[in-house]
């Protein structure tokens, strides 16, 4: 079967395919790596911007293929510098992604799902239930869009923003493998972070992955019965097995892997709370991220004061477990996962 009458996205051809295309359509073999670094070395947008190919040529493949890339619904820019975008594919469904950018550095957090299926307590997202799994494409299409945005390359990207990575493996890991391409955007596998709520086989997947990708747990609570409550979706999924899946993985790659703990009022701070969480670290090779829950309207759960906080650091520090107090960037334009998109569907109610 030939390509054309086709109404697959261009940037979804890797070279060999762009190979027979350009044969296919008669035209000399080097075409082929000239389209290649316009797709995916510059990242155009349009054929038109392809300013050494034929008109004619442009013209043609213009009318048998396009870009689907996503469209800009909201995009918001926060007192620190941060942006964030409601971006739409092409069937309608739309995700958050968040730029932020610091110094000559530009770390991106894209989504990896519309929605998210893993209904945790005091996530905007998990409230919502899952709409669909995103494809690589889509998920590199959040990065280059944040790229054109600020005009700026892109350092790092974590995988954080809507959804449950491992719930998405394959997709994931195709995307995470496109931005590390030295041939694309060439991010460094170190500065490319999957966040995942717990889940078990997708860490063990992901520990035999050649590539030295980073790995962040959503942690939140190292007592069984609390984090049932707060993350019923990865219940069968025990604190035992995981401590042990983590450390399996530390074994096998030697790398470091994060703990995000967000600190909610009366429920994770209690000292039998910290006393949990310090012996869930203490002894293994972890970093531990603290941070203050972020109010989501539409939960009862209440950040932790940051006395308590900052006491759980201290803690965890006597411990010899290294810990950072993460600040909430871009707070007041709801950049918190799941927020702008909760605002935006109330608004339009
Ligand atoms: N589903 C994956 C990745 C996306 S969520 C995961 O859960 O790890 C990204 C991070 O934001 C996770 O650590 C998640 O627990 C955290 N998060 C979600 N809602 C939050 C809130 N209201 N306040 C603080 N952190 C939140
Ligand atoms: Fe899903 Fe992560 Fe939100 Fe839990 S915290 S509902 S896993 S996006």
């Amino acid at each position: 079967m030939g390509y054309t009458n086709h109404s697959r996205d261009i940037r979804t051809f890797d070279l060999e395919e762009l190979q027979e295309l350009v044969k296919e359509l008669g035209q000399p073999a080097f075409r082929a790596k000239q389209l290649f670094e316009w797709l995916h070395v510059k990242n155009v947008c349009s054929f038109d911007e392809m300013t050494n190919l034929p008109a004619a040529l442009r013209e043609k493949l213009a009318e048998e293929f396009p870009f689907n890339t996503p469209v800009e619904l909201v995009r918001q820019v926060s007192k620190d510098g941060s942006r964030k975008y409601l971006l739409q594919f092409s069937d309608g469904v739309s995700v958050e992604t968040v730029g932020m950018p610091n110094r000559n550095k530009l770390a991106v957090c894209i989504s990896t799902q519309a929605g998210c299926g893993m209904g945790c307590a005091f996530c905007a997202t998990g409230f919502a239930g899952l709409t669909r799994s995103l494809t690589a494409q889509e998920m590199v299409d959040q990065v280059l869009h944040v790229a054109r945005d600020f005009g700026e390359r892109v350092t790092s990207v974590v995988f954080m923003g809507q959804g449950e990575p491992f719930a998405n493996f394959d997709a994931t890991v195709q995307a995470l493998r496109i931005l590390n391409d030295p041939q694309g955007l060439a991010i460094g596998a170190r500065h490319l972070t999957v966040s995942t709520s717990g889940v078990i086989p997708g860490i063990r997947r992901f520990a035999e992955l050649p590539e030295q990708f980073t790995l962040a747990i959503s942690l939140h609570s190292a007592i069984q019965s609390t984090r049932n409550q707060l993350m019923p979706g990865v219940k069968k999924y025990t604190l035992l097995r995981l401590h042990e899946a983590i450390q399996d993985y530390v074994e096998k790659t030697g790398r470091r892997p994060t703990y995000e703990y967000a600190m909610i009022e009366g429920v994770n701070d209690t000292n039998p709370e910290m006393e949990a969480l310090v012996d869930f670290c203490a002894g293994t090779l972890c970093h531990v991220n603290l941070i203050q829950l972020n109010d989501v309207s539409t939960s009862i759960l209440k950040p932790s004061p940051i006395e308590k906080v900052e006491s759980l650091q201290k803690r965890l520090t006597m411990h010899g477990v290294e810990t950072t107090i993460r600040s909430s960037r871009g707070s007041d334009i709801d950049a918190a996962c799941g927020q702008l998109k909760q605002r935006q569907s109330a608004s339009s109610k």
